[in-house]
This record gives C-alpha cells, sequence and structure tokens, in this order.
C-alpha cells in the first residue's frame, strides 16, 4: 500500500470513530425526533416525488431511521427495494412490508434472496446512510466500500444521504473509488452537492 492512501486510511478512520461516538451519544428520542425530520425534508425533495422505485436502507447504531419513509413510500405506491450482501457487492430485492426484512451479515436487517431482485438501472433513487459526508457529497461509510462497489456505475444524481447534521463535515478524504450523492438530507434541510457533469 502507497504512503498516501495508508494516511487517508488513518484520516477516515479517526473520522469514523469521532462522529461514530458523537451519533453513539444520541438518546432514543432524539433518534426518533430527528428522524422523522429528516424524513419530511426527505418527501420535500421533487427527486423523491418524482421517484416511482426507491432503495432504503437498515439502520444500525443510531442510524437515521427510515421506517416511516418506508410507509409513505408504500402508503404513495412507491415500489421499495432493500439490499442484501452478495458477496462483496450489494443486491436490492423489493419488500413490501418490514416483516419481510431479516438479520443478516454484519447484524443488518437485509431483504431475502427469494424475493424480486431489481436491475439497480431501474431503481429511481438510492437512498444512503453513511458515518458522514461533506458538503461536496463525498461519504464515508463503515469502511468495507459496499455502496461505492455497488452503485459506482449509478449517477450521483440517482443517490441522496440521510444524516443528522453534525455528520456533514467540511471535507472528507476520498480515495478513486469513492463515490459522492447528489444530495444530503438532514434535520435541518437538504445540502444539494456541487456536481461535476457527467458525475459519478
Ligand atoms: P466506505 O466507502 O465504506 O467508507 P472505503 O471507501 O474506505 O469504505 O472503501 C473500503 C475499501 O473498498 C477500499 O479498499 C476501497 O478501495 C474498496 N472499494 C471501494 N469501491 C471499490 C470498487 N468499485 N472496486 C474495488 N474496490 C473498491
Ligand atoms: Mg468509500
Amino acid at each position: 500500500m502507497k504512503s498516501g492512501s495508508f494516511n487517508i486510511k488513518l484520516e477516515k478512520d479517526s473520522i469514523r470513530n469521532s462522529v461514530a461516538n458523537r451519533r453513539s451519544a444520541l438518546s432514543d428520542v432524539e433518534v426518533k425526533q430527528k428522524s422523522l425530520l429528516i424524513s419530511d425534508n426527505l418527501y420535500s425533495l421533487e427527486v423523491l416525488k418524482l421517484s416511482n422505485s426507491i432503495a432504503l436502507y437498515s439502520s444500525i447504531h443510531n442510524e437515521v431511521m427510515t421506517e416511516s419513509i418506508f410507509k409513505e413510500a408504500i402508503q404513495t405506491e412507491k415500489e421499495v427495494y432493500f439490499p442484501r450482501v452478495n458477496g462483496s457487492s450489494l443486491d436490492f430485492h423489493r419488500i413490501h412490508y418490514l416483516e419481510q426484512l431479516k438479520i443478516g451479515k454484519f447484524g443488518v436487517l437485509e431483504s431475502q434472496a427469494h424475493l424480486f431482485k431489481a436491475d439497480i438501472k431501474q431503481i429511481d433513487l438510492f437512498v444512503i446512510p453513511a458515518l458522514a459526508f461533506d458538503k461536496s457529497g463525498s461519504r464515508l461509510g463503515y469502511g468495507k466500500g459496499y455502496y461505492d462497489r455497488a452503485l459506482s456505475n449509478i449517477s450521483q444524481s440517482k443517490k441522496v444521504g440521510l444524516s443528522y447534521s453534525f455528520q456533514v463535515l467540511d471535507s472528507v478524504p476520498i480515495d478513486k473509488d469513492d463515490r459522492k450523492v447528489g444530495f444530503i438530507v438532514t434535520e435541518q434541510g437538504i445540502v444539494f452537492s456541487r456536481r461535476k457533469l457527467g458525475g459519478k
């Protein structure tokens, strides 16, 4: 490994730790209240309203909760997909109710292999968790690169990150495989990433 990428990994880990500590200090009530505000802000986005199919995630470790987003999506007859770890990537299978999710790898509630699997090009919007984002849409996950790999060819404008406002930093270190989100929704509002033409 080159010394440069080693330093980036150390820097990423240090940011991951500090944000994770701050997030784990949130109370259950704070998580619920902020998650509801974030859901409302997400639903104010035109791109969400126009999406017929969305991918969500199951929250762990005080991540922004997605249950109310799911309920509203089902009520408005959107197709909803949840990820499932498949080797080093993610597959997205459709669910109709949350009880269809089962504990999978890393203790995350996952979609099931027997459920309808999406061609990811057909999903209109991916709602993505993170440990941290920066204002340009760069994202730090848990350090395994699943979303980077699974969605490497999906355009930035189809990716929306959810986080608490303290998770949006001025900048985060990035590698060549890191992919940006087009929007970040927090309890304080929406951050529109600066977009490069043709950016992924
Ligand atoms: P995260 O995105 O979860 O924060 P990192 O960005 O640190 O994690 O990525 C973890 C590992 O996954 C890195 O070694 C990175 O090079 C690798 N990775 C990410 N995307 C790809 C890809 N498209 N192809 C191959 N390896 C990838
Ligand atoms: Mg990454």
